[in-house]
């Protein structure tokens, strides 16, 4: 990531760029929230002069995306005009494809619920019964007759699989996913944009930007799996081969005993063989190592634990992840917080889906 100087996190007056420029005022009014902004403020913010965000202003107000919020507090000269986002303007939907349910939200542009389903789901039953699903659950959360399409469907699935591509891997315990070209099959169902990541990258979008995965954050989800998805300055990482995040598999015992990865010592080896055990405070203390490992990598803000055997104990988890980041003497000054995940692992794949709506105040510019 390229930071570059000047040009930060601001817009760019040149018309071939007024897509990013109304993403920019976009995020700074989700991220302002009610009451909104003057046009002063958004021209501060995105780097761009007040009679450019007047007329980015007055398009996003033709599309219904962002209105008029009354006259703000005056700063000293003439009584500010706000504009705040229009949340209901448009919503998105997102899905969460657990190896037994499939649970789904429609939120609107602030990331905010406004309906959801629950249901059963057969993983393995493969493909076509799942895009079924999904094409169903969708459908049923598109809202009141005249609601506007979703915006985008984000689906988070078990990993590994190609978010580029958007083609399953070979998701343990599930062969007859391998190749499956899902978010293409279902962008052809739906008709509409889909984004298809990993269910630890949606859990740690989770809230957006203001979110609690926001900055520098690690979830570690703790399942028939050990995984991990990584957030680093408000972006999710996902490395050169949608491949980050196999957190379960580096080493802690060089003659450990062997992983289904074929590899020795393992954490995700150690810690399910402890939780297998029924020693869940030795389970805590291996991943504790290993976030250990992590936080000292990547100088984390916040670590976030969440899969269905921290769920099942969260204090003991949270515990023990904490006491091994506090004895370890390069940490212990400013440790990270760490906490069980608020889950919400749909809400994360929807919010997915937004993504190209906002460029958030911070992130850096596309491309450097
Ligand atoms: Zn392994």
């Amino acid at each position: 990531m390229n930071r570059g100087d000047g040009a930060g996190r601001g817009g760019v007056n040149l018309p071939a760029l007024r897509g990013h420029n109304e993403a920019v005022l976009l995020g700074l009014l989700r991220a302002a929230g009610p009451p909104g902004l003057g046009r002063a403020e958004l021209a501060d913010g995105a780097g761009l002069t007040p009679q450019a965000v007047s007329k980015i202003a007055a398009r996003l107000a033709a599309d219904g995306l962002v209105a008029d919020a009354g006259r703000g507090p005056s700063t000293g000269g003439k009584p500010r005009t706000l504009l705040r986002l229009v949340p209901g303007a448009r919503h998105a939907v997102g899905v969460h494809l657990d190896r037994d349910e499939l649970r789904a939200v429609r939120v609107d542009l602030a990331g905010v619920v406004v309906a959801r389903l629950r249901v059963p789901l057969d993983f393995g039953a493969g493909p076509e019964p799942v895009v079924d699903a999904v094409v169903e659950a969708v459908a049923g959360l598109r809202g009141r007759t005249g609601t506007p399409p979703p915006v985008g469907v984000g689906v988070a699935a078990p990993g590994p699989l190609d978010w580029r591509s958007g083609v399953l891997g070979r998701v343990t315990g599930f062969p007859n996913w391998a190749g499956f070209p899902l978010r293409e099959v279902l962008a052809g169902r739906l008709g509409l944009p889909v984004v298809l990541d990993k269910d630890t990258n949606a859990a740690v979008a989770t809230g957006g930007p203001g979110g609690p995965g926001a900055g520098t954050s690690v979830y570690l989800h703790v399942g028939t799996g050990l995984g991990a998805g990584l957030r680093l300055d408000g972006e999710i990482h996902r490395g050169a081969r949608s491949a980050a995040g196999e957190f379960g598999h580096q080493v802690l015992s060089l003659d450990g005993p062997p992983c289904r990865c074929g590899g020795r010592g393992c954490l995700e080896v150690l810690c399910l063989d402890a939780v297998a055990r029924g020693d869940l405070p030795e389970a805590a203390r291996i991943l504790g190592e290993g976030a250990a490992n992590l936080v000292a990598l990547l100088d984390v803000d916040r670590v976030l634990l969440g899969g269905r055997v921290v769920d099942a104990d969260p204090d003991i988890f949270v515990t023990g992840v904490r006491a091994a980041l506090a004895a370890r003497p390069l940490i212990d000054t400013a440790p990270p917080t760490v906490a069980q995940a608020p889950g919400g692992i749909a809400e994360g794949a929807a919010e997915l889906a937004l993504t190209p709506l906002y460029v958030h105040p911070g992130t850096p510019p596309a491309g450097g």
